[in-house]
């Protein structure tokens, strides 16, 4: 199984949840939402082997986002090939610091440029502005975690080629399912954004991922192995494009 993004730091023992995803080989991209943050995981996450530490400057963040903290994401680029969370938020949350969220974004984007990642996007309501940029900046492709926006924008990221990692609230709404619905199956990932995603009002672990792959395997009508196996599959691809292999 696949946790293409997941937020190991913030669960109340975030040891607990890496042994439990470790034990069951679920490979696991623990994000984090500042550079200061991916710092303090390194050194337990580097112990495991299915778990990947990725550095972020999460946009609803970016009041954090200060210089110290750009030179911590600079240094982390060299510990790490995994890139997020980052983005953009324009949701009524993000607005006031949209500005702010821009100049980081771009700050990142710019970082990026040069050599090939993994990078988890987030992109809440500024679906657009986000193409828009990874376009200027020639990045990707990307993985868009919880994509929500319109179908529209959707075409778009599809059509330049990146991927889409799907969790459990998609799963169960509306425009979720919709939204599954059209991602190439060939672009598709699994996450959880645990521990902020609940399944039966507790965080969602990494092994929830499985609560996608039932999703899938029904509406499918095909078997759970098949499923597996076309995660599996795109993670592979997605790492062998940027040269990395994932144990
Ligand atoms: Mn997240």
């Amino acid at each position: 199984m696949h946790d293409a993004h997941c937020h190991l730091d913030l669960y109340p023992n975030p040891v607990l949840v890496a042994r439990s995803a470790e034990d069951m080989g679920i490979r696991t991209v623990a994000v984090t939402n500042l550079p200061s943050a991916f710092f303090q995981a390194l050194p337990h996450v580097s112990t495991y082997k299915y778990i990947k530490a990725a550095v972020g400057l999460h946009p609803l963040l970016a009041d954090h986002h200060t210089n110290q903290q750009k030179l911590l994401f600079k240094d982390a680029l060299k510990h790490t090939r995994y890139v997020g969370e980052i983005g953009l938020d324009l949701s009524r949350e993000g607005l006031p610091t949209k500005d702010a969220q821009v100049a980081s974004f771009r700050f990142v984007l710019n970082q990026l440029q040069g050599q090939d990642w993994i990078i988890s996007v987030h992109s809440r309501r500024a679906e657009s502005a986000v193409l828009d940029l990874l376009t200027e900046f020639g990045i990707g492709p990307v993985i868009f975690h919880w994509y929500s926006g319109p179908l529209r924008e959707l075409e778009r990221a599809i059509s330049a080629g990146h991927f889409f990692s799907v969790n459990t609230s998609m799963t169960r709404s509306n425009n979720g399912k919709r939204i599954i619905e059209r991602i190439p199956r060939d672009r598709l990932l699994t996450e959880t954004d645990g521990p902020f995603v609940k399944v039966n009002e507790l965080p969602a672990m990494p092994r929830d991922v499985q609560g996608v792959i039932d999703y899938l395997s029904n509406s499918w009508r095909e078997p759970h192995d098949a499923i597996q196996h076309l995660v599996d599959h795109n993670l592979h691809t997605l790492h062998h494009r940027v040269g990395l292999q994932f144990p």
